[in-house]
């Protein structure tokens, strides 16, 4: 206890004024202890003051205390820092006039007048993440605690705010990270992948609008793909881009392409370099910030993004951007490779496809043409068009197929190609011509043009289109409508030689057919008139001139035996022969046949040795044709033997019968076995020739016996003869 700061005055012995001196002094001590103990408050106050401001201002958080209409009171050291105000200028002004963006100062305002009428404040005491303004317009997120405090009928709000750009954004880069790895791992083509992946880095990052940029064959970076958020999509910016070809180094694409690095900018529309900066204006785009997609060096694209509030890259974002484009890169390089495998793939199966079409070949033309054109049609394109040059040298439309729509027949009168036409420029070069989609073909469609060139001559051109919803042409792909167009050349010329082949085959059995019947009306006069003269009419002949006649008459035979042969093989080869099967007798038509011939092989001193099965099978057949083998066969016998024997048997052999005939003749070598029975035919060609005939004989005999139901073959080896076997069923099928 301190000492009395008045002390006892003498006693003088009153009492009564002594009493009330005291109680003075007591009162006087009491306040002056209650003055000491006010100032020691004091004092503690004011150091509390102090350290509570020494508290605020080294807080790491802006702390800011405002009354009931939002006016500044208090504005620490950090608030000047984090917003750019100082406690001066910002003393006295609302905080919707300085750090609340635009959008919610009314809720803000709400918010305040809700807590002075009811007390209630929903956000109050709780940790909120918000957005709050710089001086200089630029937003950022903040984390922001308030408390609220009454004084009498006063309220003072205290808001803590902490800058949280730093996490919000590392948050961002992961969730971006995360997105992308997902859809990357989600999709299986690159063409699906890439708009996910913009729309995935659009949303995790807050951007507005992002744009694929990828080179094209020609070298130069396009627009790929796209996505954006509905308010910006489909305002103009994007065909803008489309529109674009950039080369490297020219524009925002163009110089991250060049730099390889990652490029920020502010704002476009003040940007010296930005090509599209009218379209970005329009639309309000302000901020852009573009990386490179690449493996280290190998550069596969550009993703470029906007966005029409003025936001800033922030730290980490352009090396978290640049692994972000190497993943996307590896994605890519590997569904490339993937795609090209899958394309080759595709291609050698439709090839394959095409091969097999085409060998199952048609003699005719127009369903050619329709086969191959409906071929191209989906896998190539979404039109195919066959041009052919006629025999006037023009180029015409032969055939188009185009989608599910019926085939456009091939026009009678179709108009020739008009001059400067891209046809023509390819007939004239011989070389495949791309035209893209953006040379003013209508509707966005794109064309390959290549020739169509068989057995080393152009015979028209070959035209694919690409409709707007198919990808369109490239240079490479000239590649593949080159390989078709060589598989529908080689058709088109086969069916064309087919049908050509087919007509003078018709010609020439017409001719054969007219020669032979002009020919047949004077040798049956001749013949007549032999026949009269040797049996002695009108009077009978010196043996000499006899002689005479009989060679005539025997001449005149052996042409007529050839006009029926080249009759016979004109029939056949126009489809007209016919077989009128009737019951035969074997051993009756071996008789007839043997009278025939026997005079001619004792003619040559031959011996012709017949025999025929006794009892003959029952055999139905065409007779007169089976008598005309059999003369053939035994004729070539007769006239390829110069001595020994002819032997002509017959036998049933399980349903057939067999007539046989062997003589010992020349023989005929084993590699002209099978060519003898093609028409023309002889293995002795030339002038060489001793023996006479047209080479028909055995052709029109096996086509005969193959009519019957049966087979005609040879056996032979030269020196030893040679055998031919007749094998006829016993009924014809
Ligand atoms: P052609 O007898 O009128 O020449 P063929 O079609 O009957 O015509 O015969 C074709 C060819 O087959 C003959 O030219 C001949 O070279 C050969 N050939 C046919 N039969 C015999 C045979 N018996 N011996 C040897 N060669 C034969």
């Amino acid at each position: 206890m301190s000492s009395p700061a008045f002390p006892h005055p003498p006693h003088d012995g009153r009492d009564g004024d002594d009493s009330a001196v005291e109680q003075l002094r007591v009162q006087a001590e009491l306040l002056l202890e209650q003055a000491a103990e006010l100032e020691v408050l004091n004092e503690e106050i004011a150091g509390a003051a102090a350290r509570l401001q020494g508290l605020v201002d080294s807080a790491l958080d802006a702390v800011v205390v405002t009354d009931s209409s939002s006016r500044v009171l208090e504005w620490n050291h950090h608030a000047e820092t984090l917003f750019g105000w100082t406690e001066a200028e910002v003393r006295g002004r609302t905080l919707g006039e300085t750090i609340i963006p635009h959008r919610f100062r009314q809720a803000h305002d709400q918010g305040v007048r809700r807590y002075l009428e009811t007390g209630e404040g929903p956000i109050l005491n709780r940790r909120i993440e918000i957005s709050a303004l710089r001086r200089d317009g630029r937003e950022f997120p903040v984390e922001l605690t308030v408390a609220a405090a009454r004084w009498g009928s006063e309220v003072v709000f205290t808001s803590f705010i902490r800058d949280i750009t730093d996490r919000k954004q590392a948050e961002a880069h992961l969730a971006a990270q995360y997105a992308v790895t997902r859809v990357l791992a989600e999709t299986s083509t690159a063409d699906d992948a890439v708009p996910r992946v913009l729309q995935a880095l659009c949303q995790t990052l807050g951007w507005e609008l992002g744009i694929f940029w990828a080179e094209d064959a020609d070298g130069v970076l396009c627009a790929k793909a796209s996505w954006g958020v509905p308010e910006v999509v489909g305002r103009g910016f994007e065909t803008a881009s489309e529109g674009m070809r950039l080369a490297r180094g020219q524009g925002l694409p163009g110089r991250v392409w060049e730099h390889a690095a990652a490029e920020w900018i502010p704002d476009v529309t003040r940007h010296p370099d930005f090509p599209r900066r009218e379209a970005a204006a329009a639309l309000g785009l302000c901020a852009a910030f573009a990386f490179p997609v690449a493996i280290g060096r190998e550069f596969l694209g550009v993703m470029e993004f906007f966005n029409r509030r003025p936001v800033e890259p922030g730290p980490g974002l352009l090396s978290s951007m640049s692994a972000m484009g190497s993943d996307i890169g590896q994605f890519l390089k590997r569904k490339q490779a993937e795609e090209a495998v899958r394309v080759r793939e595709e291609e050698q199966r439709f090839f394959a496809g095409v091969s097999a079409t085409l060998a199952e070949s048609t003699p005719d033309f127009a369903e050619t043409l329709r086969r191959l054109a409906r071929l191209a049609v989906p896998f190539l394109a979404d039109r195919c068009g066959i041009y052919l040059a006629g025999g006037d040298g023009e180029l015409r439309l032969a055939h188009c197929a185009q989608g599910n729509a019926a085939d456009e027949p091939p026009a009678a009168d179709a108009v020739p190609v008009p001059p400067g036409h891209p046809l023509r420029e390819v007939m004239r070069t011989g070389e495949p011509l791309v035209i893209p989609a953006t040379s003013g073909v209508a509707g966005g469609e794109s064309r390959v043009v290549v020739p169509l060139r068989a057995r080393g001559r152009t015979l028209g051109a070959l035209t694919l289109t690409a409709g707007p919803e198919r990808r369109p042409y490239e240079a490479r792909d000239a590649t593949a409508a080159l390989e078709f167009a060589g598989r529908a050349a080689l058709a088109v010329d086969n069916a064309r030689l087919f049908a050509q082949v087919e007509e003078a085959d018709r010609a020439k059995s017409e001719f054969l057919a007219t020669m032979s019947h002009e020919l047949r009306t004077p040798l049956n006069a001749i013949q007549g008139y032999t026949n009269l003269l040797e049996a002695g009419v009108p009077e009978p002949l010196s043996e000499p001139v006899l002689q005479y006649v009989r060679r005539v008459g025997l001449s005149a035979r052996h042409l007529g035996q050839l006009i029926e042969e080249i009759l016979a093989y004109s029939r056949l080869e126009a489809g007209r022969e016919t077989v009128s099967a009737a019951q035969v007798d074997v051993g009756e038509v071996v008789r007839e046949v043997e009278a025939i011939v026997e005079p001619l092989a004792r003619e040559k001193g031959l011996r012709l040795m017949v025999n025929a099965t006794d009892p003959s099978p029952p055999l139905r057949t065409d007779p007169r044709k089976l008598r005309q083998i059999l003369l053939n066969l035994l004729g070539n016998a007769i006239k390829f033997t110069d001595e020994g024997e002819i032997v002509f048997t017959t036998r049933p052999e399980g349903g057939d019968v067999l007539f046989c005939v062997r003589d010992t003749g020349i023989g005929i070598p084993a590699e002209h076995l099978e060519q003898i029975f093609e028409p023309f035919w002889q293995v002795e060609q030339g002038s060489t020739r001793i023996a006479q005939g047209t080479g028909l004989g055995l052709s029109v005999s096996r086509r005969l016996a193959h009519l019957m139901g049966g087979t005609l073959q040879a056996e032979s080896s030269p020196g030893s003869g040679s055998t031919f076997i007749l094998r006829l069923p016993l009924a014809p099928p």
